[in-house]
């Protein structure tokens, strides 16, 4: 059986707790499995390295940007391997350049494209432990890429899928996915499975338990995941297809505070406006994400949207720079998005009523609104985000089977 393990910053934060993962994995290598490890910096290191840069220049280049990133991965997998070895088990470490883990050009947010897998193979079969730097990939320039924050999972997965793993196993700091997060929702309970649909929707949401790229390459091909801590035993959350779900309807309630909405006030009402509006913003690879547009009013309507705070004041200015048929372009990072996921819904109606009575309830204005399929996404003040989750979640009972 072979075996990907991924783990993040806060279970490789320390010599202990680098030891503490050093032996789950030869655990699993003593069972006569092949084992590949894909490791994230050290604890907040890829911060450190944020401010070490910016310190330095406030506009760091990407491209160098992700020369200096790559060092934190490198520097985990290095000191994995050597623990390893301290245990008496043979391990290797390898870089995205010495497995040759092919991205796009983009710096800061490559997509891996191909991965070769014979040096892996070829070590495995030497019976070492390979771990391997998540985050990084190289480019056509041979260059470093990074996969943007959080990457790492999404190269447990790619490397799941290259290799045809017969598991992939996400250990993190918490014991699986839950209703909610349980630091700001008190009653939230772990749930034994997902949909990959869900989970993307939670990912893509903000629940900051699995990089959102890596549930859609999970999808893709079809790897099945599962999200436990690195700190105990316990069984975390299976993300496959169909999941069971418990007979829910709702699965879980997300906030993300990392979110800005951009408002284009008095914006002349013509064909055109919002393809060319939308068009200049991905241009400059600015995901927006909700949409609105307001009804027109003498020859001219407004159209907001929700962006990252990061993107929020580059949006600005993209608009500014590029169009002169507006009165005004108003940015406001003190939102938050707050959502229901579940794939139960799809086929039961009332559960976006039952979700706004529950904002009613407590005296919460809703901004703006949207939905997909599986989830329903209010825009609210920023300060109400714990009390809406917390209103939400109650209202669903989701703390209870
Ligand atoms: N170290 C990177 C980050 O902090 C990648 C990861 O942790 O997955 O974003
Ligand atoms: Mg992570």
């Amino acid at each position: 059986m072979l075996v990907v393990k991924k783990f993040g910053g806060t279970s490789v934060a320390d010599k202990e707790r680098i030891f503490n993962v050093a032996r789950r994995c030869i655990e699993e290598y003593q069972k006569g499995n092949d084992v590949v490890v894909v490791l994230s910096a050290m604890g907040k290191y890829t911060d450190e390295l944020i401010t070490m840069a910016k310190d330095i220049n406030e506009l760091p280049p990407k491209r160098e940007m992700d020369m200096l990133f790559t060092i934190g991965e490198q520097m985990s997998v290095a000191l994995m391997a050597m623990a390893m070895n301290k245990l008496g088990v043979p391990a290797i470490s390898l870089n995205a350049f010495q497995v040759a883990m092919h991205s796009t050009s983009v710096y800061g947010n490559a997509r891996l494209k191909r991965i070769d897998t014979e040096r892996i193979r070829h070590e495995l079969e030497q019976r070492k432990i390979v771990i391997v730097t998540g985050f990084q990939g190289i480019n056509k320039y041979d260059d470093y890429t990074t996969l943007g924050r959080g990457g790492s999972d999404t190269t447990a997965v790619a490397l799941a899928a290259a290799l045809h793993a017969d598991a992939c196993e996400i250990y993190t700091d918490v014991d699986g996915v839950y209703t909610a997060d349980p630091r700001k929702v008190k009653t939230a309970r772990k749930l034994d499975a997902v949909t990959y649909d869900e989970m993307l929707e939670l990912a893509t949401l903000g629940a900051g338990v699995l990089h959102n790229r890596s549930v859609e390459l999970a999808k893709k091909y079809g790897v099945q995941l599962v999200v436990r801590s690195s700190l105990n035993t316990s069984e975390g959350t299976i993300v496959k297809e169909g999941a069971k779900m418990e007979k829910m309807l709702v699965s879980g309630v997300a906030g993300d505070i990392d979110t800005a909405r951009v408002a284009v006030v008095g914006l002349k009402d013509e064909p055109g406006v919002a393809f060319k509006l939308f068009n200049a913003l991905a241009k400059h690879n600015i995901n927006v994400d909700m949409i609105l547009q307001s009804i027109g009013r003498k020859g001219t309507k407004d159209i907001s949207f929700t962006t990252s705070d990061e993107n929020a004041d580059e949006a600005a200015k993209i608009i500014n720079e590029n169009f002169n048929n507006f009165e005004s372009v108003e940015v406001d990072k003190k939102v938050a998005k707050v959502s229901i996921v579940g794939a139960g819904m799809q086929t039961n109606a009332g559960v976006a009523a039952k979700m706004f009575e529950a904002l009613y309830d407590a005296n919460i204005n809703i901004r703006m609104i949207s939905t997909s399929e599986i989830r329903v996404t209010v825009l609210i003040d920023e300060a109400n985000t714990e009390r809406a989750m917390n209103a939400i979640h109650d209202k669903f009972d989701l703390g209870n089977k």
